[in-house]
C-alpha cells in the first residue's frame, strides 16, 4: 500500500464526493493500491476491503480514532477513543475457497459479500428485497437432499445460518465497540460502519485543509500546490504567525 500525498486525497475526495459509500471505498483504495483493478477492489470481502482501509487510515490520520454514538436508550451522546489497531481483527486464515452452511438437511455454498453487491442492492426498495437479492448473487448453490433450491426458497432458519457463517468468515466487515452512556450508564454495542467513517474523517480533513490553503494563500500569496507540499506541522506554524 503506497502513502497518498495530501493532494491527491484532495483529488480522489474532489472525484468520489458524489459516489455512493462503497464506491468511494473503492475510489479510495485505488489510489493507495494501484496495482489492483477497481473491479478485484470491488470483489473484496467487505471485512478484506475494511481491513485495507483501516491501514489506510492509519497511514493517513494515525492510529487514534474518536467517534460519537447516541444511545438507544435515552438519546444521550457517548464519546469513544480507540484505536486503529484495537477494531482490527486478524485476517482469517482459514476460508475455504467456496464456504457452505449446513443446516436441517440443507447444503448451501456461498461466497462473502463485496462492494460490487453493495452497489448493486442501491436500488432495491426495501430492506426485504435487497436481502433477497443480496441473497441471490451470493448464493452459488443451495440443495436440500438431491434437490436443487432457489436462494429465495430457502427457509428463514437456513438464510440464518448463511448469514452467521458469513460474518463468522469476515469478522471485520461488523466491528462493534462497546460503549456506555454518560448520562444513564446504558451499555450497548455501538457498529461502525469503517468505510462510512473514514470518508466522514477525510470529508473533515479536506475541508480543513482548503480552509488553511485559503488562509496562507491570502496572507502570503502562495499557490495551492506550494502548500500542500509544506508538512503539517510548517502549514501550522505559518498559520500561527498570520494569526488565523
Ligand atoms: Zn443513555
Amino acid at each position: 500500500m503506497r502513502m497518498l500525498s495530501g493532494t491527491e486525497l484532495l483529488e480522489v475526495w474532489e472525484r468520489a464526493r458524489t459516489f455512493p459509500p462503497e464506491a468511494r471505498a473503492v475510489a479510495l483504495l485505488s489510489v493507495a493500491l494501484p496495482e489492483a483493478s477497481p473491479e478485484t477492489l470491488a470483489d473484496l470481502p467487505l471485512g478484506r476491503r475494511d481491513a485495507l482501509l483501516l491501514s489506510l487510515r492509519a497511514r493517513l490520520l494515525g492510529e487514534r480514532m474518536e467517534a460519537v454514538a447516541e444511545c438507544p436508550a435515552c438519546g444521550e451522546r457517548a464519546e469513544l477513543r480507540f484505536s486503529v489497531a484495537a477494531i482490527t481483527t486478524p485476517p482469517q486464515d482459514d476460508v475455504p475457497e467456496r464456504p457452505m452452511a449446513r443446516v436441517a438437511g440443507y447444503e448451501v455454498a456461498f461466497r462473502l459479500p463485496a462492494s460490487a453487491d453493495l452497489s448493486a442492492l442501491r436500488h432495491a426498495p426495501d430492506v426485504g428485497s435487497a436481502r433477497r437479492m443480496l441473497l441471490g448473487r451470493c448464493v452459488l448453490e443451495a440443495r436440500h437432499g438431491a434437490n436443487d433450491i432457489e436462494p429465495d426458497e430457502l427457509p428463514e432458519t437456513v438464510v440464518a445460518a448463511v448469514a452467521a457463517e458469513m460474518s463468522r468468515l469476515d469478522p471485520q466487515a461488523d466491528v462493534r465497540l462497546a460503549t456506555a452512556c454518560p448520562a444513564c450508564a446504558h451499555t450497548w454495542e455501538a457498529r461502525l460502519d469503517v468505510a462510512a467513517f473514514l470518508w466522514t474523517e477525510i470529508d473533515a480533513w479536506a475541508r480543513r485543509t482548503l480552509r488553511e490553503v485559503h488562509l496562507l494563500a491570502t496572507a502570503y500569496g502562495w499557490s495551492e500546490r506550494d502548500i500542500l507540499s509544506l508538512t503539517p506541522w510548517r502549514r501550522q506554524a505559518y498559520l500561527t504567525m498570520t494569526g488565523r
